[in-house]
């Protein structure tokens, strides 16, 4: 018994729970039973597990030291938003750089093959889609706005200006893609660049949204302590930068007409996308993670229990 805790840190300073009792539910850690009325230095009567364990891992007192955010649930909206348009970007970026080199492989002239492509069927399509992730970038940066005497809730005004003229940018690169191709060699070679077209604006996105991110994800306890699972943006921003080098190699290897060397860069170049489309998918975990924490806060340990005892006070629980 000597391992179970009798005193827990709450965001109110520490909590002795001798002689106190579970005021509101809580779920046991390990087996989700309902805690509340439990004695607080009790085990959950399901499963046996220490009730101080269970409140430890509800609370968090971290959080309710930070100041605090006007407008919680619309900032863990526009966390998802912004994670949406990245991931769905990055998806689209890698297949359609996948299309775009298949039409290619096996050719030494690229520029021949891609003749053959049509871009006017899925144009409509690809508007559409483009609008709906201009939708999501605006919502979210709306969830980031400036409040009142122009303070953003999270992150910094520069950050902000950042995120938004990567929305713009990428709603920029994203839309030209349908209008490359054609007959002509420029165009033909546009066409073959498409897919880094949407390149600045992924970039001037995520360095604006790492700012945000890393601000607010402090208020979310499996961000924090998440090793993994968690995505850090500076090494999607070097994939990118690999991507960038290795289509920039691989456009004037189209020049060039170096098979070799145009197969390279392309596997580097679509090595790298997959690193940051998985990289983004795994932003928008975290943000589904931020969101929860920002709707759902966690409560201060003082209000988890009845009010201390009178004889259970910190004299008593030091002389044991
Ligand atoms: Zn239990």
């Amino acid at each position: 018994m000597s391992r179970i805790p009798t005193m827990l840190m709450g965001a109110d300073g520490p909590e002795h729970l001798a002689g106190r009792r579970v005021a509101q539910s809580v779920e046991c850690l390990r087996c989700h039973y309902d805690l509340n009325g439990a004695d607080a230095v009790g085990c959950c009567p399901e499963c046996g597990l220490p009730v101080p364990f269970s409140l430890a891992g509800s609370i968090d007192p971290i959080v309710h030291k930070l100041s605090p955010i006007p407008n919680p649930s619309a900032v863990g909206r526009g966390l998802v938003a912004a994670t949406i348009v990245l991931a769905v970007y990055s998806t689209v970026t890698f297949l359609w750089a996948c299309f775009t080199m298949a039409m290619a492989l096996g050719q030494v002239n690229v520029l021949d093959s891609l003749k053959a492509f049509r871009t006017d069927r899925f144009q409509g399509w690809w508007w559409v889609l483009v609008a709906g992730m201009l939708v999501c970038g605006v919502l979210a940066y709306w969830s980031f706005r400036p409040q009142q005497r122009g303070r953003v809730p999270v992150g910094t005004t520069r950050s902000l200006a950042l995120f938004a003229s990567g929305v713009f940018l990428l709603t920029l690169g994203a839309a030209a893609i349908p209008l490359t191709g054609g007959r002509s060699v420029i165009g033909l070679w546009l066409l073959a660049a498409s897919p880094a077209m949407t390149l600045p604006g992924l970039v001037l996105m995520l360095i604006g949204f790492r700012g945000i991110l890393i601000e607010i994800g402090q208020r979310c306890l499996t961000f924090r302590r998440a090793k993994v699972r968690r995505q850090n943006i500076p090494p999607i921003l070097a994939a990118l930068g690999l991507f960038a080098l290795a289509w920039g190699g691989l456009l004037l290897g189209i020049r060039g007409q170096s098979e070799t060397f145009i197969v390279i860069c392309m596997a580097v170049g679509l090595l790298a996308l997959v690193f940051v489309l998985v990289g983004c998918w795994y932003l928008l975990l975290n943000a589904w993670w931020i969101r929860g924490a920002l709707r759902t806060p966690p409560e201060r340990l003082r209000t988890l229990l009845t009010t201390a005892e009178p004889h259970s006070s910190s004299a008593n629980v030091a002389g044991e």
